[in-house]
């Protein structure tokens, strides 16, 4: 706990916020010098956490801010650069978002302002064009189309094939391309002066895991993520772990087994409805929102284990 402390900014509402109606103060952990990261709710996105899930996160250089994902809604990413106001006044030079999915990429539109890049995968861009129409009808029922009105899909222009290296001024980042596994479009940021590893969903703390892409290229990520040398990392969803090591692995545990369990069904020549039954239930009391994603895991996984 050394270096984690909680500023809430309960004390001091910004104007701004206020006439955002912001109900809710916008609490933000120092990770490490310069670096701060607001916890999302380990929920659904609706109205009422007005999409936000998310863990986003800040940069501080001498010359200018990263900020890392943007949250699930215009409304939260207003109210998130309301709170990086109270600490810092340096122009926001890139906007850095870790992947595809709605709750880290539907508040780009708060941050759009000249002199601010846009910054993610090289697959960003056609995934975002070919996913965010889709994203932004599925999303109506739960979000309400007041909270959706003004989100726009706004694409990166600066893109990472496999690493690119940011300053900060003085503030070194370097932004690397996964394979994929959980989105397919996923990046991760580390500061290389205080070696924290901004990991996006790359890793999920007490939220299950979230298979989207391939459930083999989740696990190779995450075996991959192991191996890392960064002092702390902040994962995509849940509290910063005080042990990433136990964090990784625990991820890995969960991946390994519901790929072992699919593998013995697929031997035994089970179908998908009777597998999806089972899969995984060894692992529930370990991860919130099991019921919600643990089915969906199993079926991503099922599919793509069928054809090896
Ligand atoms: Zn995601």
């Amino acid at each position: 706990m050394r270096w984690i402390f909680l500023l809430l900014l309960l004390g001091c509402p910004t104007r701004a916020a206020r006439a955002l109606g912001a109900t809710q103060p916008f609490a933000l952990h120092k990770v490490a010098e310069g670096i701060y990261t607001h916890i999302g709710a380990i929920a659904l996105m609706n109205a009422g956490n007005e999409g936000g899930i998310a863990n986003l996160s800040f940069i501080i250089g001498d010359k200018g801010i990263a900020v890392i994902d943007t949250g699930g809604s215009v409304r939260e990413g207003r109210r998130f650069l309301a709170a990086i106001r109270t600490l810092s006044h340096k122009p926001i030079l890139y906007v850095i978002n870790t992947h595809v999915h709605p709750d880290h990429v539907f508040g780009n539109g708060a941050f759009v302002a000249p002199g601010t890049i846009f910054v993610g995968s090289r697959k960003l861009p056609a995934t975002l064009s070919a996913q965010g129409p889709y994203y932004l009808k599925s999303f109506a029922p739960a979000m309400g189309p007041a909270m959706l009105a003004d989100v726009t899909i706004v694409p990166p222009t600066l893109l990472v094939d496999r690493k690119l290296r940011l300053d900060l001024g003085d503030r070194v980042l370097i932004l690397k391309a996964w394979a994929g596994g959980h989105s397919g479009t996923d990046i991760s940021v580390e500061d290389m002066r205080t070696k924290t590893l901004v990991a996006g969903d790359l890793l999920f703390v007490r939220h299950i895991p979230v298979v989207d892409d391939s459930l083999l290229g989740y696990l190779a990520d995450t075996r991959e993520l192991a191996l890392s040398d960064a002092a702390t990392i902040v994962p995509g969803h849940g509290p910063v772990p005080q042990d990433w090591h136990r964090a990784v692995a625990k991820q890995a545990a969960y991946l390994e087994t519901i790929k072992a369990e699919l593998q013995a069904d697929l031997k035994q020549g089970k179908g998908l409805a009777q597998s999806v039954q089972h899969v995984g239930e060894s692992q529930r009391a370990q991860w919130q929102l099991f019921d919600d994603y643990n089915a969906r895991n199993a079926t991503t996984g099922f599919a793509e284990l069928e054809w090896k």
